[in-house]
């Protein structure tokens, strides 16, 4: 089997595994227990927490645990609202195609307490333009929320220069680095970054488990109420082998970041040439400015879900759109922000490496996947349409 899903999710590594087991072992005890069982736990997360902070280039009382990236940027959005509406600002700027866990808890907040949304173009290349987020920006701005890379096309959004700007507009910069972090060059101090959003299974680390960053001096919002747990900030006994696997798994990203590049660029390119040479194909996103390991293709005349089956038969495993929107016949709303037509949408495709993947499961990937396509379109409606003219081709 050859996974190319790791935007999805990624294995854990060997050592997160080993670091998991063994807190387990020893580290069972509550942190908030006075006694020594209880006091080695916390200790041990505490030492998590620091090492954390060192990776991220934040201090470590900025570091809030909670169960991953959906948590994390539920959080940060109350967060910047609630604060911003006792203050009389009401709205929020974010992107088209953030993930699901900003779209949706903003779309209850407009509901709920009344803000205004405004949610700026992300263009053809995948990208938003700076100075239209500085255009966006009121005097009843709260919040600014825009994702450090997307999980299905996996453009890199100019975050410095983003960061300059909330500053400068004195506004919240929240970013969702899920996909980011351990992958990415992600500083918390060098970017003005005011909240930042990551999960530990999406760099090799166990699932349930990640971080939300929050600058001192931002109040944090209470999404779990309970016990005092991380300053009263976030209820419920804190997953210590699961804080602390992160910690391992985040170190290793992070020290092995450049040379994962240098693996993954040359594969993924290799992919873009190979898989664009398809007719009526085309990449999703901007060349340059994407992950390492992301490629995702639209191909027209086919349907993403029968592709994705017809793979795994193969034994290649991808994933059409975002997990989440799969099972669901909207095509994805991240494709249609860069302007997919709906029925090219459909026909999509993400393969999303790590530095487990090889140059073998590349060159098996370009072996397929044109034989797949071809086959899909020889039994494709859509496709004798567009062959004989009936239809006009939109790629
Ligand atoms: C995976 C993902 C999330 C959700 O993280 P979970 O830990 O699965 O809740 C949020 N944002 C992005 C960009 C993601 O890729």
């Amino acid at each position: 089997m050859i996974y190319a899903d790791n935007a999805a999710t990624t294995r854990m590594s060997e050592h997160a595994l080993q670091v998991y087991i063994e807190s387990a072992n020893q580290h069972w005890g509550n942190p908030s227990s006075l006694h020594l069982t209880g006091q080695t736990a916390k200790a041990a997360m505490e030492d998590a927490r620091a090492r954390i902070a060192t990776l991220l280039h934040c201090d470590p009382r900025e570091v809030y645990f909670t169960s991953g990236g959906s948590e994390s940027d539920n959080q940060a959005i109350r967060t910047a609202v609630m604060s911003g509406l006792k203050k009389g600002k009401n709205h929020v700027v974010s992107t088209k195609f953030e993930h699901h866990a900003i779209l949706h808890t903003l779309t209850q907040l407009e509901k709920e307490q009344g803000i205004r949304v405004t949610l700026l173009d992300v263009h053809e290349d995948g990208l938003i333009r700076p100075e239209e987020l500085r255009e966006a920006i009121t005097e009843e701005t709260a919040l600014v929320s825009i994702m450090y890379a997307n999980n299905e096309i996996g453009t890199i959004q100019p975050i410095h220069e983003i960061g300059k700007i909330c500053r400068e507009k004195k506004v919240l910069f929240h970013t969702d680095a899920v996909q980011a972090a351990g992958i990415l060059d992600v500083d918390f101090a060098r970017d003005d970054i005011d909240m930042l959003s990551l999960s530990a299974h999406k760099f090799h680390g166990p699932k349930g488990v990640g971080a939300l960053l929050i600058r001192r001096g931002v109040v944090p919002y209470t999404l779990i109420n309970g016990g005092a747990q991380e300053r009263g900030k976030r209820a419920g006994t804190e997953n210590v082998p699961g804080i602390l696997a992160m910690a391992a798994a985040l170190e290793d990203a992070v020290r092995d970041r450049e040379a994962k590049t240098a693996h993954l660029l040359p594969l993924r390119d290799r992919l873009i040439d190979q898989l664009t040479k398809i007719p009526h194909s085309a990449l999703n996103g901007d060349r340059e400015h994407r992950l390492p390991g992301n490629v995702n293709l639209c191909f027209e005349g086919i349907e993403g879900e029968s592709l994705l089956l017809l793979l795994d038969a193969n034994g290649i495993e991808a994933s059409s759109g975002s997990a989440c929107t799969s099972g669901s016949l909207d095509p994805s709303h991240v494709l249609l922000a860069i302007g997919r037509p709906h029925e090219v949408a459909h026909g999509s495709l993400r393969l999303s490496l790590s530095g487990e993947n090889t140059a073998e499961d590349v060159e098996k990937i370009c072996e397929i996947l044109p034989q797949v396509v071809e086959y899909l379109r020889s039994i494709s409606p859509v496709w004798k349409d567009l062959e004989s003219g009936k239809a006009e081709h939109r790629l």
